[in-house]
């Protein structure tokens, strides 16, 4: 695939994710009434596995957020690169835990579409106007700013002109800052990767960094996932950081971030309540475990932070 195709297979992968959680929530794992804004139905059931597999990827970002969020009392802000369909600006609204603004990122394209669908679904935009104050709202096909809810189109490869965006939409890199990407960075080529990473831990003197992806891929089951990303022409450039949690982690060390942790996501699965765990069990039956068990050791959930206020962020963990 040449670039544009390969970038297009890119974007193509935000459909898939929200398809995914969609049904996910469809039958009953988590509560998220604002995806069925965003994406259609899936054609076809999705398996236990990867039902179960989204929930603890949508369970482990959201703990990580939340602790950050008690940390610094929400007095911070939240960028969500690559964000996709995501709805989390909706559903921390509705839980009263909206940090002082939360900016979305994604390839143009796929911000206006997301503007689109916004601008046409009252369930998303009364939010973004009830949380809204001061001037009015500004809103074109790639980008929309207001009081606590910003998206901008920007190519996470260039990180100076994803500053000026971010800057233009009223960015304060003196907030405390977390950063999400959720299954982003692998799209991108080690270096690029590591360039936005650099970006990050100069410009938030206080922040946290959560990556979500693939891991442990260079054994039989990860090679047959690799391949079957590049059925789809979906061009995994950063596969090679994906190697082990150590790499993983060690990427984050290498560029400017401190604390860093790396976990599969058995072990996330592995922490979840047991009330939890048994709500989600009882939901499907899932015959193959053996499965479930690669699968999920095949993903991880990777945090870091930098923290010369002293608030406290080296201390969250699972
Ligand atoms: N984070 C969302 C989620 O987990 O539901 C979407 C995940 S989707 C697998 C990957 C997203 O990253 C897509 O929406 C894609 O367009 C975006 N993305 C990948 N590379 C990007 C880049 N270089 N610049 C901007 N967005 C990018």
């Amino acid at each position: 695939a040449g670039p544009d195709e390969a970038d297009e297979a890119v974007r193509g992968t935000c459909e898939d994710a929200s398809v995914c959680k969609r049904f996910a929530v469809s039958v009953g794992y988590w509560e998220d009434p604002y995806i069925q804004c965003f994406v259609r139905q899936a054609k076809e059931r999705k398996a236990p596995e990867i039902n179960r597999g989204y929930y603890a990827r949508v369970h482990g970002v959201s703990y990580l957020l939340k602790a950050f969020l008690k940390k610094t009392e929400c007095n911070c802000q939240i960028v969500n690169l690559g964000a996709g369909m995501d709805t989390l600006f909706w559903r921390l609204k509705d839980e009263n835990l909206l940090p002082r603004k939360y900016f979305e990122v994604d390839f143009p394209m796929i911000v206006a579409r997301k503007i689109h669908n916004i601008k046409s679904k009252p369930p998303l935009s009364k939010p973004i106007i009830e949380s809204h104050s001061g001037d009015s709202l500004l809103i074109d096909s790639h980008s929309l700013d207001s009081s606590r809810y910003s998206i901008v189109g920007a190519d996470l490869r260039f990180s100076s002109d994803l500053e000026e965006k971010l800057k233009k939409h009223n960015l304060d890199v003196h907030l405390p800052t977390l950063l999400i990407a959720e299954c982003v960075l692998v799209y991108m080529t080690p270096q690029q990767s590591a360039n936005l990473l650099k970006w990050a831990a100069s410009t938030f003197p206080v922040a946290m960094f959560i990556n979500y992806e693939q891991v442990n891929m260079t054994d039989r089951f990860g090679q047959i996932m690799i391949e079957n990303l590049q059925r789809r022409q979906c061009n995994l450039a950063g596969v090679e950081v994906c190697r082990s949690l150590e790499a993983q982690r060690e990427r984050l060390l290498l560029n400017g971030w401190e604390n860093a942790h790396a976990i599969d996501m058995m072990k996330v699965y592995s922490s979840l309540p047991q009330a939890d765990v048994k709500r989600i069990e009882e939901l499907e039956f899932l015959d193959e475990k053996e499965l479930f068990e690669q699968l999920m050791q095949h993903y991880c959930i990777c945090w870091a932070s930098k923290d010369s206020s002293n608030l406290g962020l080296a201390d969250i963990t699972f």
